[in-house]
């Protein structure tokens, strides 16, 4: 079985690798190393994201075609909710109910779609993978691309309490695009902020990287993940990877290897989130 290495993951090796290991090789590692990993329930700010970004992509293509969008917006991004919480949600002061979510999610998509260009071929596909060779696969689902005055764009919606810094995420998209044959000359994040549903929306953020800095960081970061897992797959040691337990993510709602064997840098029970 090959090893995937998804393009979401990139970003978040940069800031603990083993809480990133044990995410993205959770089965490998409780299964076959005896780790006891703990599973992490989706947070709500991901929630949020996911029926953002289901809505938007309804919408873009309906604005696309000359069709109303705005009833479509607020049904899949309830469904989406429904959904996530169905399967299990760790919710915050921001977004503390599915009404809450459903509100924030639609405010944001269109927040996004009013300073959201149309793009000329737009193409929303499902995944993207390419060989890394070693038995490596490299994973990423796009959210859009499309052609803006003349350039070849990669479009992510990214929505959040906070703006982090996404850019190995999308050196990875880059390469998956350009490696099946087709053009990347600039790769964009919309950022939208979540806020608790009383307060007023704030105007998405746009910021563009260029293709050939974000594939030098990702390509950097994917042969690192290479070395780390064959040299843990000979060692068995998780001190292969680096804790970083000033993380703002290293939290038991976010890390599967919280106080478990695979890293006892914080202990259950005294964490303070
Ligand atoms: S518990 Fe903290 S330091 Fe350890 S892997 Fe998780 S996030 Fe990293």
């Amino acid at each position: 079985m090959p090893t995937i290495i998804r393009c979401s993951s990139l970003s978040h090796y940069t800031d603990c690798p083993r809480r990133a290991a044990a995410k993205m090789f959770f089965k490998e590692l409780s299964q076959e190393y005896g780790f006891d990993l703990t599973p992490t329930y989706t947070s709500a700010g991901a929630a949020v994201g996911t029926a953002m970004h289901k809505s938007l992509e309804a919408a873009i293509v309906l604005r696309s075609q000359g069709k109303p969008y705005a009833e479509e917006i607020k049904r899949v991004a309830e469904a989406s909710m429904i959904e996530t919480v169905r399967e299990g949600i760790v919710w915050d002061d921001t977004t503390f109910d599915r009404a809450a979510g459903v509100l924030q999610a639609t405010r944001q998509a269109h927040a996004i779609l009013d300073v959201f260009p149309d793009l000329e071929e737009i193409a929303i596909e499902g995944e993207f993978t390419a060989d890394l060779g070693d038995d490596f696969i490299l994973s990423g689902h796009i959210d859009i691309r499309g052609r803006e005055k003349g350039k070849h764009t990669i479009q992510d919606f990214k929505s959040g309490t906070v703006k982090r810094v996404n850019i190995p995420q999308y050196g990875g998209y880059s390469l998956l695009v350009r490696t099946s044959g087709q053009k990347v000359d600039l790769l964009r994040e919309i950022y939208i902020k979540r806020v608790g549903k009383t307060k007023a929306q704030p105007a998405p953020i746009i910021q563009d990287y260029e293709p050939a800095m974000a594939e030098n960081f990702a390509y950097a970061i994917i042969k690192q993940i290479k070395s780390d897992m064959r040299r843990f797959r000979n060692s068995g040691s998780p001190w292969v990877w680096l804790p970083n337990p000033n993380s703002m993510m290293c939290s038991p709602h976010y890390c599967p290897a919280y106080g478990t064997k695979f890293c006892k840098c914080k202990t259950k029970g005294t964490e303070n989130v």
